[in-house]
């Protein structure tokens, strides 16, 4: 069987989702085609942090703008998303951390973003759970919160009601020159191809530099009210920029159902999908330095899940050397949160329309050695 659409999106994760409502909502034909169900890869083992980070100008640029798409389609998600806006406290433990809660402030502060320095006794009122020796942090009112799983579904479904068709259970085996081929020998055609497959991506755009880094998460039974906003130690950007080690830091999310979600870990070369235990011991040791009463909690699960790395910390999104393959891969721990805007950055690309910010920090040029069309050749 073969069908034919103007795009083909590989992979139903969060990014692949966004991408298939933004094609379609622009009138675009879409077909959606995903190896199991919809988020079953990261997307679905996530914590749903909207964050916006400032490692660098260009991801600064792409978590703001992402934030504020999200926060535009909220009055549209379902209440099922749990979408809300609890904010990020950014925990400092000694006085170089509250240096960088500082320096953050006055960045966020030059871009309008809303936010303030708690010292530590703010802090204790703001958290009473909390460990009493922190000296600060910095609070990001605008940062949201929701539910992965049920985002990605809610943007298929809409997708879906624009005329995107749905394919499931099919892994794609090729993708290139405009055809994509699945493993019951099915095959799609389109003029363009986006390989939103995640840590599975270099499977199907071999040679592009995508990592599996893999992590973990804990889920705690209902305990409303037990914290109220999401609440990062500041040690979490070390454990993000170690490139080489295994890693945890404090992260603690409070989902509207009442629930904690406990992080997290990051390892590279660990391509189990099982959890380590050891890992999980080191991610509540640390989290019970921040949190000391959070051992007499019940956990109810734990489970992991691969974050698609790249090199430089940024994703890959835009055309490559085969003119019908783009890339929207790569996001690491912040696709989430920079879905809307890399499949708006996508769509524009593909239309020719101006971008709210340039696409060209993410474009896979940078990385691949490979020719990349100019922007003008855009089909
Ligand atoms: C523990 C953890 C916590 C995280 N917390 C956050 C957070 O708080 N905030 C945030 O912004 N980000 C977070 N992230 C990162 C976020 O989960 C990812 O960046 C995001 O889910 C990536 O979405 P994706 O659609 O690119 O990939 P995925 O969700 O992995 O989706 C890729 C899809 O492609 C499918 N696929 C793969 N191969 C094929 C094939 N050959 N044919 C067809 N389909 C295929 C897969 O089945 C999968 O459904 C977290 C990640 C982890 C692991």
């Amino acid at each position: 069987m073969s069908a034919s659409y103007d795009v083909a999106v590989l992979g139903a994760g969060i990014v692949g989702a966004a991408c298939a409502f933004e094609c379609a909502r622009a009138g675009m034909t879409v077909a959606i085609l995903e190896r199991d169900t919809v988020a079953s890869g990261a997307t679905g083992a996530a914590m749903g942090h909207i964050v916006v980070m400032d490692d660098s100008p260009a991801q600064f640029a792409l978590t703001t703008y992402s934030q504020s798409l999200w926060s535009t389609l909220a009055p549209e998600l379902l209440a099922s998303v749990e979408y809300h806006r609890p904010g990020t406290i950014w925990i400092a433990a000694d006085e170089e951390e509250m240096a960088e809660v500082r320096r953050k402030f006055d960045a966020f502060t030059a871009k309008k973003i809303p936010c303030e320095i708690l010292d530590s006794q703010a802090l204790a009122e703001a958290e009473p759970n909390l460990a009493h020796l922190l000296i600060g942090g910095l609070l990001v009112e605008s940062d949201a919160v929701l539910h992965p799983h049920r985002a990605a579904e809610h943007l298929v479904s809409e997708a879906g009601k624009l005329g995107a068709q749905l394919i499931t259970g099919q892994p794609a085996t090729s993708a290139m020159h405009g055809l994509v081929t699945l493993t019951n020998g099915d095959s799609v055609q389109a003029g363009t191809i986006i390989n939103a497959a995640g840590s599975l991506s270099p499977s199907l755009t071999p040679g592009i530099p995508v990592k599996k880094r893999k992590g973990h998460l804990i889920l705690t039974d209902r305990y409303p009210g037990y914290i109220h906003h999401q609440l990062v130690e500041l040690g979490y950007l070390k454990s993000a920029h170690a490139s080489t080690s295994d890693s945890v830091a404090f992260n603690i999310q409070p989902r509207l159902s009442g629930h904690l979600l406990i992080g997290s870990s990051r390892q590279y070369g660990a391509e189990h999908p099982e959890v380590d235990q050891p890992i999980l011991d080191a991610m509540m040791d640390r989290a019970t330095l921040y949190m000391p009463g959070l051992r007499s909690l019940t956990a109810l699960r734990s489970w992991t899940g691969f974050r698609a790395a790249t090199p430089d910390k940024l994703p890959l999104i835009g055309p490559t050397e085969d003119p019908t393959i783009y890339l929207a891969t790569g996001h690491e721990g912040l696709g989430i949160t920079t879905s809307l805007g890399t499949a708006r950055l996508l769509a524009d690309h593909l239309l020719r329309r101006p971008s709210a910010i340039p696409i060209d920090p993410y474009l896979p040029s940078r990385l691949t050695t490979t020719r990349t069309p100019a922007l003008q050749e855009a089909p």
